[in-house]
């Protein structure tokens, strides 16, 4: 590790400028073999200036104009001496300049290995370094705003308010727990358990900004209800813009739950198009006790997995029991409801008890209210707390399950500390510690490590 790597740190192609770092002890060394200005070598710079000057190859050949910045260890993004160039764009400039220093005595870096230093070196946790390659593969304006936040530390300074707590706790209880070999058992006093309930009431507040997290990530999920032949399908493809889910006239042609990604006002949302209420549609009005229960958990597990859901009504006939088991079920999540086949003459009419739920009237058909159906569902799948910067969102599921397993470690010992004896107590203070070093990375195997820095782009 002792080594001095490089690599271009810009993508490849036609641009104003491409940069080129270099990171090790010999930096400076290596760069001032490639580089020359009439200031002088790079050796003698001050760092954290730009030096203006040339580089050239070891033909004698000049490769570009370029300007350098020196970062002397420890005050750089590595933690180690730092050389950086930026030169021209295109094809040519960046990767001469690279072949160049690496002939000059400099290895080429692996994808992620100047942030892995960064992180060995103690100038980054685990969470932080993560989250720069969430930043560069964020693929939503809000995914990257949750990421950005997290590379200038929120998560960690969360995370930094259980453990900190939890490492004095465990202190103590060890303690006691020798101390009471020499005068016997003697309970854990109470402020061991209030302590241990403040940890998992902080732990829990990270945690409740994980489900946020997730659906900046991955999508929120939005279940489509309603009963058969109400337009589901249509409105899903209207909201898609393409043609996706089959289409029919008969009912209950929809025969899985089909998934889509689509963007709602920079909310990647994945829709979800639901078939259980098929089956209790299916059997005529009244007699539907088994049958319906079976729907009922059919939707309900499909359901399950939802952020919210969309109830889709057909205006264009009369209120149903399918309809008013449809509207049960899907008011269960938080829930926008769109009065379909609004192009035709209105037949339904609402139970008094659900108009407050303001439906909006839609037309697949038209497109009409399909604009205004986005974005009341963009707003019924976000969140104020998104929008609040001093949030930390645990974003990576990787985080999510370490900090549960801290979560449930926590509460385990919470428990104990009432009745068990202390070493009980401690075992599960240490899981628990273990388990947020796994996130901050003092507790990660080197296995761990070098899956997430496979992420990284090379020159990061
Ligand atoms: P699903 O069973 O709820 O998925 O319903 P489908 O999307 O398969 O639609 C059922 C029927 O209603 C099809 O014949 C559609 O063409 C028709 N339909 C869907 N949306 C509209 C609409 O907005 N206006 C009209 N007039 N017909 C629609």
């Amino acid at each position: 590790m002792n080594d001095t790597i490089a690599a271009i740190s810009t993508p490849p192609g036609r641009s104003a400028l491409a940069v080129v770092r270099l990171s090790g002890a010999d930096a400076i060394a290596i760069a001032d073999r490639v580089f020359r200005a009439p200031s002088g070598a790079l050796a003698k710079a001050v760092p954290r200036t730009l030096r203006h000057g040339t580089a050239w190859d070891s033909d004698g050949d000049v490769i570009d104009e370029l300007l350098a910045v020196v970062l002397l260890a420890p005050a750089s993004y590595t933690g180690e001496t730092m050389v950086e160039f930026t030169c021209h764009g295109g094809d040519w400039s960046a990767p001469r300049l690279l072949a160049a220093l690496l002939a000059g005595g400099a290895r080429a870096a692996g994808p992620g290995e100047f942030t892995e230093r960064a992180f060995l070196n103690g100038r980054m946790d685990l969470a932080r370094a993560e989250a720069v390659a969430d930043v560069i593969h964020a693929e939503s304006a809000l995914a990257h705003r949750l990421a950005a936040r997290q590379v200038v530390g929120a998560l960690s300074t969360g995370l930094s308010n259980v453990a900190e707590p939890l490492r004095d706790l465990l202190a103590e209880v060890e303690a006691r727990v020798d101390f009471a070999e020499d005068v016997g058992e003697a309970a854990l006093p109470a402020h061991i358990a209030e302590g241990l309930a403040r940890a998992a009431g902080a732990l829990r507040s990270v945690l409740q900004g994980a489900d946020l997290g997730r659906r900046a990530r991955e999508g929120a999920r939005l279940a489509l209800v309603g009963r058969p032949n109400v337009g589901k399908s249509s409105l899903f493809n209207a909201l898609l813009g393409e043609e996706r889910a089959l289409v029919a006239a008969v009912p209950g042609t929809t025969r899985d739950a089909v998934s889509e990604r689509v963007a709602l006002g920079g909310v990647p949302v994945r829709l979800i198009d639901t078939a259980g209420l098929r089956e209790l549609a299916a059997v005529p009005e009244g007699e539907h006790a088994p049958v319906e229960r079976m729907g009922i958990a059919r939707t309900r597990e499909e359901l399950a997995g939802a952020d919210a859901a969309l109830l889709v009504l057909d205006a264009s006939a009369a209120w149903t029991d399918a309809d008013a088991a449809a509207w049960a079920l899907a008011f269960e999540k938080p829930c926008v409801v769109a009065l379909n086949k609004s192009d035709l003459a209105a037949v339904i009419v609402l139970p008094s008890s659900c108009v407050q739920a303001a439906p909006l009237r839609v037309s697949a058909h038209t497109g009409d209210g399909v604009a205004a159906l986005r974005a009341a569902l963009a707003a019924a799948l976000t969140s104020r707390s998104t929008d609040d910067p001093a949030v930390a969102l645990v974003t990576n599921a990787r985080h999510i399950d370490a900090l549960r397993r801290a979560q449930l470690a926590i509460e385990e010992a919470g428990r104990a500390a009432c009745d068990a004896p202390g070493e009980i107590v401690a075992g599960e203070i240490r899981v628990a510690l273990e388990a947020l070093g796994e996130v901050t990375g003092e507790a990660a195997s080197p296995d761990l490590l070098a899956r997430i820095f496979a992420r990284f782009c090379i020159g990061k």
